[in-house]
């Protein structure tokens, strides 16, 4: 019997095979990634991220929740709770939040598509509002406006903003890294 799930098994084979483990530390690129679920934007690919690089926390359109401020906050506590504040070469910590091009949640700043996917889905019609990346500029502004502005962003954390261009596969730094 083979389900959908038998391919990608058989590549985990493959990986497992060579498999080095990876210990348990902060993570090696000292860097929080906040983006998109879309899977044409797989940090692990377009950052070149390898295992134990960087946490990455994946939502529609990448955007700054309420829960992921609060995932950000229990990593930075759990850093400091297992390896101290002393980071190897002395910089701080950082948060890179990336939107993208043709993010499937534009299509929620339509008010029409809106109500009838809040309709289908049950999700609230404000939260869905929320989720929109029509334009990733903007958005990824007001977002690390959002998360510098939250009391449980960690003081010693930085944060950018970014867009991916799912054209070019070039991403384009438009923040560069701030402080709260
Ligand atoms: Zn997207």
């Amino acid at each position: 019997m083979t389900s959908r799930m038998t391919p990608l098994l058989e590549r985990n084979e493959q990986f497992a095979r060579t498999y080095n483990p990876v210990l348990l530390g902060v993570p090696a690129a000292q860097m929080i990634v906040v983006t998109c679920l879309d899977h044409r934007v797989d940090p692990a690919i377009t950052l070149g991220l390898k295992l134990g690089e960087a946490p990455v926390l994946r939502n529609a359109g990448g955007r700054v929740t309420q829960p992921v401020i609060e995932e950000i906050a229990y990593l930075a506590f759990l850093r400091r709770e297992l390896f101290g504040g002393q980071l190897t070469d002395g910089r701080r910590f950082e948060v890179a939040v990336i939107h993208h091009t043709q993010c499937g949640t534009g299509f929620l700043a339509d008010p029409g598509f809106r109500r009838e996917a809040a309709e289908a889905t049950g999700v609230d019609e404000a939260k869905l509002q929320a989720s929109a990346v029509d334009d990733p500029r903007t958005t990824v502004s007001s977002d690390v406006e959002r998360l510098l502005a939250s009391p449980l962003l960690p003081p010693e954390m930085g944060v950018s903003g970014h867009v991916y261009d799912v054209e070019t596969g070039r991403v384009t730094t438009l923040i560069d890294t701030r402080y709260p």
